[in-house]
């Protein structure tokens, strides 16, 4: 195999009681990479269509995340990336991820799939640094192994897939605002009251189980964030009216993607997604506010080849 053209999906981090544990895949908006091989050693990044990113393989993920997985391997040969960029930068909906995820994805297959997929998050991870400083793989780990995933432990790196119930569906909408991610992360408060610790841990708790007995009644009570929302929500426009207009529109529950300023919310069935779509439109289209927005069927298999 000399080349491969890959789909790199969109992630949601966090997913309200997960705040840094949770993240899960979607399914209908991602970017397209194409990977080739090459005979000059090394990576280089040809081309990037969609947005205006660094080529500089030291400043894109996408080229820090490969490097560090061709540390860890011999090869005879190098890799060229194309990227083709449909997840904006700064969305919250892991944009960064999927250009590191995808890289290491598609060297990897190029390889003969020397790495297993748990094994390619680290480098992936690394990509992420660049940007965020931390080596953190709340939206990679999603990427990599599809459906929903939990960062159990960093030291060591445990993390464990959780197959989404077949019926979940995500509505997520992205206000074509900027959120600076250093900026929603020191609203977060350093210490938390034994009462909020409580309260998220059941709630925790209660997510995964309605994930491993598609409970989508348990799923919907235990959306709630003790930690980063509370902090965060002062950040994304009207975020009140759209986890209000979510619920009677049928939603399980809402809350903030990654840092912001995505927000999401999770549906039993296509249909009431489609529903919260129109319902968080016209909240923004009555506000004049400029908006993406998305419905997707949880993402099973993460990153996809297509040829
Ligand atoms: P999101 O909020 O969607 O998760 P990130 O915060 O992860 O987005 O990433 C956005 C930052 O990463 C931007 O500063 C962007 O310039 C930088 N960046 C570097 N390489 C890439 C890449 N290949 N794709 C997207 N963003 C990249």
């Amino acid at each position: 195999m000399k080349e491969i053209k890959i789909f790199a999906p969109a992630t949601v981090a966090n997913i309200s009681c997960g705040f840094d544990v949770l993240g899960m895949c979607l399914d209908t908006i991602g970017d397209e990479m194409i990977i080739r091989k090459t005979s000059k050693k090394g990576v280089l990044i040809s081309k990037i269509v969609g947005q205006v990113l660094p080529l500089d393989i030291t400043k894109n993920v996408a080229g820090v995340a490969a490097l560090t997985l061709l540390k860890n391997i011999e090869t005879p040969f190098g890799f060229d990336i194309e990227i083709h960029k449909n997840i904006k930068p700064g969305s919250g909906i892991g944009s960064s991820a999927a250009s590191a995820a995808g890289a290491v994805f598609g060297i990897n297959k190029l390889l003969g799939e020397p790495f297993s997929l748990q094994e390619l998050i680290p480098f992936a991870m690394e990509g992420e640094k660049l940007v965020s400083g931390v080596a953190h793989a709340d939206n990679v780990a999603p990427a990599l192994l599809g459906d929903f995933t939990l960062i159990r432990s960093y030291k060591p790196l445990d993390i464990i897939k959780i197959t989404a119930p077949k019926e979940l569906y995500a509505t997520v909408i992205h206000p074509q605002i900027e959120i600076k991610t250093s900026d929603a992360r020191n609203l977060v408060k350093q210490t938390v009251s034994l009462n909020k610790t409580i309260a998220q841990m059941g709630n925790i708790g209660g997510f995964i189980s309605g994930l491993y007995t598609e409970n989508y009644d348990l799923i919907g009570r235990s959306l709630h964030d003790e930690i980063a929302e509370p902090y965060r929500a002062t950040l994304i426009p009207a975020f009140e009216n759209l986890k209000i207009v979510a619920k009677k529109a049928g939603a399980l529950g809402s809350g903030i993607s990654g840092s912001g300023p995505s927000v999401f919310a999770l549906s039993k069935g296509k249909e009431t997604a489609i529903a919260v779509k129109n319902a968080f439109a016209t909240i923004y289209k009555n506000k004049s506010i400029d908006f993406e927005i998305h419905v997707s069927k949880i993402n099973s298999e993460g990153i996809k080849i297509i040829r």
